[in-house]
């Protein structure tokens, strides 16, 4: 198949790229274009959604720099480079609402999992954690873990270090991050179930306006996961006013998503009430059978903060299974205070065996059965043959029932496992996912099919959420108008992030875009074998240079950081 851009034209490029690097960086403003046309780059005839809603239109999109100059009509000699985009969608680069990406781009900035769904900008920093700041007390235990996981030197501390480690690398793709409560708390409190003292809240209160005033995007939180979850509302709510007086917002994975997911939500609402700060809640579900007919009281609640005039917003990924690390959920949060080690030593200590026990009945009723959960990912080769598994598999195999078994497994791989659960339902989903007030996001990372971030059986949302959304949910199923979906993966996430000039085809606007196929789009990562690039994404632009060309990754690393208050 004919490649959008010739190799030499890559090649011209990319050297360019070097020029305008070393311009940029001694604070040279760019303007204009770089080459002797009118423009750097020119799309042709493509069915041009803004982002903005609007149904497409055939038009040409001009491209300086990093910046649209003009969408309208211009003839092909204009363009120093020309992408034919007759019959193909061309649209606002997707804006991934909720990722976990960060050390990944150290391991392998070309991001591919992402930039292949034609995400050009990641939110991460979600679900209560950042890697930064980094505690003293943890500081050696994540940095032997990333040397020994991702051969990665752990040189920074903070916000600072990490951002400047990403920019001297560079990435394919723009990032963004949020500051996690619950890597606060554990800097400033422990790890332990406690409330902060006086001075403690007072550090974790400085350590939000620091890191906002650094460029992180606001406050994440986590509260299901350890520490974060030991704050009380009237903590997150004190680290809420700051980050407001500080323009940042907050991103929740909320408290509960099941049983319990109303109250949790009463909660949310509540301290956006109180701090008056912009919320996202992440990952909207309803999780298990036995509530999943609260659909309609959730989504009503979402609907009355609405109205009363909270700022909320939610994400959602495609998907009836969540993935999360393999101890959460399945073991109490009491049981997870203090260090990995201290974990550890609980498992084994035979005083609180009937505790856990009793836990995982509980546990079980929830799920319905343990072939729900699938592990998804060990640490050492010796279990590698349980990737892909269910408990239940596992446990028959293994001949130990469920607490053994997972006890075991934890142990020898010193909490480094993953589970995928499938707890949701696709109706709910559906509904979810064409809500006004929820958009998209992968709550994945930026990993690839080869070296270091191929292994497990991860979730295939980290390959396929956007064009899962495309394909299946919006050209299948119906579910919205395809411009409606773009604009809740383009220009609304712009604006509710502050992500000024991204999200829509307007002249003046960064020229992150993505041109696609429309009757072919869709993910082809499963559960089985995730780690495979989705069809139909056929060109993606970020800041004015092509990474992906045809299924080609360019190499290129345009991608930049996009900081609160800058
Ligand atoms: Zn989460």
């Amino acid at each position: 198949m004919k490649k959008f851009i010739s190799r030499r034209d890559f090649l011209q490029r990319s050297s360019r790229v070097a020029m305008i690097t070393g311009l940029s960086g001694c604070g040279i403003l760019l303007k204009g274009c770089s080459s002797k046309k009118e423009f750097d780059v020119v799309i042709k005839n493509g069915r041009v959604f803004d982002g903005l809603g609007r149904e497409a239109v055939t038009a040409d999109i001009g491209i300086c720099g990093e910046k649209i100059e003009k969408v309208g009509k211009i003839p092909a000699a204009k363009g120093q480079s020309v992408i034919d985009a007759k019959n193909l969608a061309v649209c606002p680069g997707f804006i991934d609402a909720h990722d976990h990406t960060d050390v990944e781009l150290l391991v392998n900035p070309k991001a591919e999992s992402s930039i292949r769904q034609g995400i050009t900008t990641l939110v991460s920093g979600n679900c209560g954690s950042s890697p930064f700041p980094i505690a003293g007390e943890i500081y050696d235990e994540y940095r032997d873990n990333m040397k020994e996981s991702y051969d990665i030197d752990v040189s920074w501390r903070d916000i600072k270090g990490f951002f400047a480690e990403l920019e001297e690398k560079g990435m394919a793709l723009n990032y963004s991050t949020f500051v996690g409560q619950g890597t606060i708390r554990g800097v400033a409190v422990g790890f332990n179930d406690r409330p902060p003292k006086a001075e403690e809240l007072e550090r974790m209160r400085a350590l939000v306006a620091e890191n906002i005033k650094n460029g992180a995007l606001g406050l994440s939180s986590g509260l299901e996961y350890a520490p974060g979850s030991y704050a009380q509302q009237n903590e997150i709510v004190e680290l809420c006013r700051v980050a407001a007086q500080n323009g940042g917002i907050y991103a929740t994975h909320m408290r509960d998503e099941s049983d319990e997911l109303l109250e949790a939500m009463d909660e949310t609402i509540d301290v956006s009430r109180k701090a008056g700060i912009r919320l996202q809640i992440s990952h909207f579900k309803v999780a298990y059978p036995r509530n999943w007919n609260k659909i309609d009281a959730a989504l009503a609640k979402l609907e009355e903060a609405k109205k009363e005039g909270i700022p909320v917003y939610c994400d959602r990924y495609p998907y009836i299974a969540g993935a999360t690390g393999l101890s959460s959920m399945n073991f109490p949060l009491w049981a997870k205070q203090g260090t990995t080690d201290e974990f550890l030593a609980r498992l084994k200590d035979p005083t609180l065996e009937s505790k856990f026990r009793a836990f995982l009945v509980e546990r079980e009723k929830k799920l319905g059965s343990w072939d729900k959960v699938v592990i998804s990912s060990v640490f050492t080769e010796k279990n590698r043959r349980f990737e892909g598994k269910t408990v239940l598999e596992a446990t028959q195999e293994t001949a130990k029932d469920v607490f053994v078994f997972l006890r075991d497994l934890l142990i020898e791989e010193k909490d480094r496992a993953g589970q995928v659960i499938f707890m949701m339902t696709e109706q709910n989903l559906k509904r979810i996912l064409a809500h006004p007030l929820v958009g998209v996001g992968c709550d994945g990372s930026a990993i690839a099919p080869y070296g270091p971030l191929s292994k497990g059986k991860p979730h295939p949302r980290n390959y396929g959420t956007f064009p899962r959304v495309l394909g299946k949910y919006i050209r299948e199923e119906r579910i919205l108008p395809m411009s409606e979906m773009l604009k809740k993966m383009t220009s609304v996430p712009a604006r509710n992030f502050g992500f000024a000039q991204r999200g829509a085809l307007k002249k003046g606007y960064f020229a992150d875009i993505v041109i696609f196929d429309e009757d072919r789009v869709i993910d082809k990562a499963t559960f089985k074998n995730p780690h495979q690039y989705p069809e139909g994404i056929r060109c993606v632009i970020v800041n004015g240079q092509v990474v992906i060309d045809q299924g080609d990754h360019s190499g290129l690393l345009p991608g930049s950081i996009l900081r609160k208050n800058m």
